[in-house]
């Protein structure tokens, strides 16, 4: 029989860091440094902005991609920045013309401008108030029939208007892109951006003649390329940009300069075509593991060509190194936020075992950061609620509570709901019922009881495997995998029987590939109706072989079972090390760690049958294959 898993809480969580609350944590100025967990992705990093190379991080979100991106326009050259100015050309409207100029200067251009502008104007007013007078005099010299002088006044100011005039009217050009003032270059995060706002575009003219319209080249706005020029061009879920997006991208990429034109074809703007506008950046892009799909090929190549390609981990050894790396994270998060207090010692480890818990792995600490740091922003919400100095343990195990997943929380009603209908059995016994374990979306562990009834056969050439519920293909292949084990067990072929497996319950999303130790229990149960132990739930893969396989989220399934009320959870000894239950669990379970489907069913079966039952199995060998041992 297995040892029942006892949990030992751990001091040392913080790797010996010696600290009162963050406040004590030294955080680095440079976002580079302040990335944790990724080393590898850091130093590739630094080689590509030193390199100008181009990036594609692929991983779960939440992980640093952003912040990586965000640490690479940091490392570039502020010195190379420049400024775009956009000018009304006096041949063509349509094709206005672009000049670039050092960073800052491209103001002080619009300003001179603006000011010759200001001047030619006050020029015009002090023409008309010459010509008024002009007139007044004539007009006077006129009436007293003095034509001689009248002549005199009409031909000076003829001559007025012929010197002073303004000769053209003076357009300003509009200032495109300014990179005045930065102190980095720039980061443009274009993900989910309209073509418009990734290429530019020419806002419509709804006046367009008449002498209201508006200058084309003052219509003219820059896009995200362009805004990034020397910087860096993030585009996270790539995948989502359209493929004449991509194309047009990839143009920019390679010709480092990309014209503006309007990009709604009804526009006026349409009309608009500018010169080419600088667009010499360097392009992260990001995703899923599924990002690749939706992904232009020749981009793709490009960056493989020309770049880097990242895989972003998301999760870290647990060693104290990790784990003071952590600390500091907290104390990040909080510098970032600003508005709460920083944590003490206690809270700080809360938020450790915390990221151990989702790391969800043996020996793993987590690297979805963006969640975890909300988790450090609730808790400092709490605490600034209730006007503590500082972020305790308290405050954490509070925020804990409030911010579930949606997962989470549907996974609470699912169990009340349950609890109302008595779907639930977390007592007695029952034949042929098995309290599974399962999990949605990824953090959320329910119990998802598991019914199977084995009847002769209808056809009489083979039988069937029938299941209802969500997860109809799992349970066949479950089923199918185990038909062996059940064979060698129970020396009946299932082969020859219509077995029938309901789900209790199940719906969308969940994750059932761990219910083969649940199926095969139910159905060995119902060949031979020995009843199970209600008060047990299991999780576990099942090879052909009858070993119990790992299997992921076991922690949140040993916390669902517990709330259910469940008191044994039989778990496969793979997974002990990465169970991380919570304090309140631990006494309301008993986890018991299991190698194979005899030992599952020595913990699950009950009644008068199961040891003889189980005497037959530990005595079966193989020889006495397919001899019905309840014949
Ligand atoms: P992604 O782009 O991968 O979805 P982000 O870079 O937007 O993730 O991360 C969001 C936030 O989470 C960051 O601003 C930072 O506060 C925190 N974070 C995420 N990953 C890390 C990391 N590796 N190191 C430090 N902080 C991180």
């Amino acid at each position: 029989m297995s040892e029942e898993v006892k949990i030992e809480k751990q001091d040392d969580l913080c790797g010996g860091l010696e600290f009162n609350s963050t406040s004590d944590i030294e955080v680095p100025t440079k976002l580079i440094d302040q990335v944790i967990g990724q080393e590898h992705a850091v130093e590739v990093i630094k080689k590509a902005a030193n390199q100008r190379r181009h990036v594609m991080m692929i991983g779960t979100p939440g992980t640093g991609k952003s912040m990586l991106a965000k640490a690479m326009a940091e490392l570039l050259p502020k010195e190379e920045l420049q400024d775009v100015l956009i000018y009304h050309n006096p041949e063509d409207g349509n094709n206005p013309k672009v000049r670039v100029v050092p960073a800052g200067k491209g103001k002080q251009i619009v300003n001179a401008h603006k000011m010759e502008a200001q001047k030619s104007s006050q020029m015009r007013n002090l023409i008309i108030v010459f010509a008024m007078l002009g007139i007044l005099v004539f007009a006077f010299v006129y009436l007293r029939e003095q034509f001689m002088w009248a002549i005199i006044a009409v031909l000076l100011l003829l001559l007025l208007l012929r010197y002073v005039t303004p000769k053209e009217t003076v357009i300003t050009p509009k200032l495109l892109v300014t990179n005045q003032g930065k102190t980095t270059a720039p980061f443009i995060d274009a993900t989910g951006a309209h073509a418009g706002a990734l290429l530019g575009d020419v806002r419509h003219d709804p006046f367009q003649s008449g002498g209201l319209e508006t200058p084309a080249h003052d219509r003219v706005e820059a896009g995200a390329i362009h805004k990034a020029h020397k910087g860096v061009l993030f585009i996270d879920e790539i995948n989502t940009l359209r493929m004449e997006s991509q194309q047009h991208l990839l143009t920019a990429l390679q010709e480092k300069k990309f014209h503006i034109t309007g990009q709604s074809e009804r526009s006026s703007g349409a009309m608009v075509k500018t010169d080419p506008v600088p667009c010499d950046f360097i392009m992260v892009l990001a995703g899923n593991l599924d990002a690749k799909e939706g992904m232009h090929p020749a981009l793709r190549s490009r960056i493989k060509g020309y770049g880097y390609e990242l895989y972003m981990t998301d999760s870290m050894e647990d060693n104290p190194e990790n784990r003071r790396k952590l600390v500091r994270f907290v104390a990040q998060e909080v510098m970032r936020d600003g508005k709460i207090p920083h944590f003490d010692h206690s809270a700080v480890d809360e938020i450790i075992r915390e990221a151990r818990r989702r790391a969800g792995r043996k020996g793993h600490l987590t690297l979805k950061l963006r969640d975890l740091g909300g988790l450090v922003r609730v808790s400092g919400d709490i605490a600034r609620s209730e006007g503590a100095a500082l972020t305790t343990a308290d405050h954490v195990l509070k925020a804990k509570k409030i911010s579930r997943s949606v997962e989470q929380q549907l996974a609470d009603t699912y169990l009340d709901q349950r609890r109302d209908y008595r779907l639930f059995k977390a007592a007695g016994e029952e034949v042929g019922r098995v309290n599974g374990l399962a999990v949605i979306g990824g953090d959320s562990g329910i119990v998802l009881p598991i019914v199977a009834e084995v009847t002769p056969a209808l056809s009489k050439a083979e039988g069937h495997v029938y299941a209802t519920g969500k997860l109809k293909s799992i349970a066949k292949e479950s089923v199918q995998n185990v038909s062996a084990i059940i064979k060698k067990f129970t020396g009946y072929d299932i082969s020859s029987m219509d077995v029938h497996i309901q789900f209790v319950g199940a719906y969308e999303g969940v994750e059932g590939d761990s219910a083969s130790v649940s199926i095969a229990t139910a159905v060995i149960s119902a060949l031979s109706q020995i009843p199970i132990d209600q008060t047990v739930a299991m999780t576990g893969s099942l090879s052909v072989r009858g070993e119990v396989l790992p299997i992921g989220g076991v922690t949140y399934k040993i916390e669902a079972a517990a709330l259910a009320g469940i008191k044994t959870v039989l778990i496969p000894k793979s997974n002990v090390g990465d169970v991380l239950i919570e304090e309140v669990y631990k006494d309301k379970v008993k986890i018991i760690p299991v190698t194979n489907i005899s030992e599952v069913l020595e913990y699950a079966l009950v009644g008068k049958m199961k040891e003889s039952f189980l005497d037959k199995i530990r005595n079966f060998s193989m020889d006495k294959m397919g001899i019905g041992i309840f014949d």
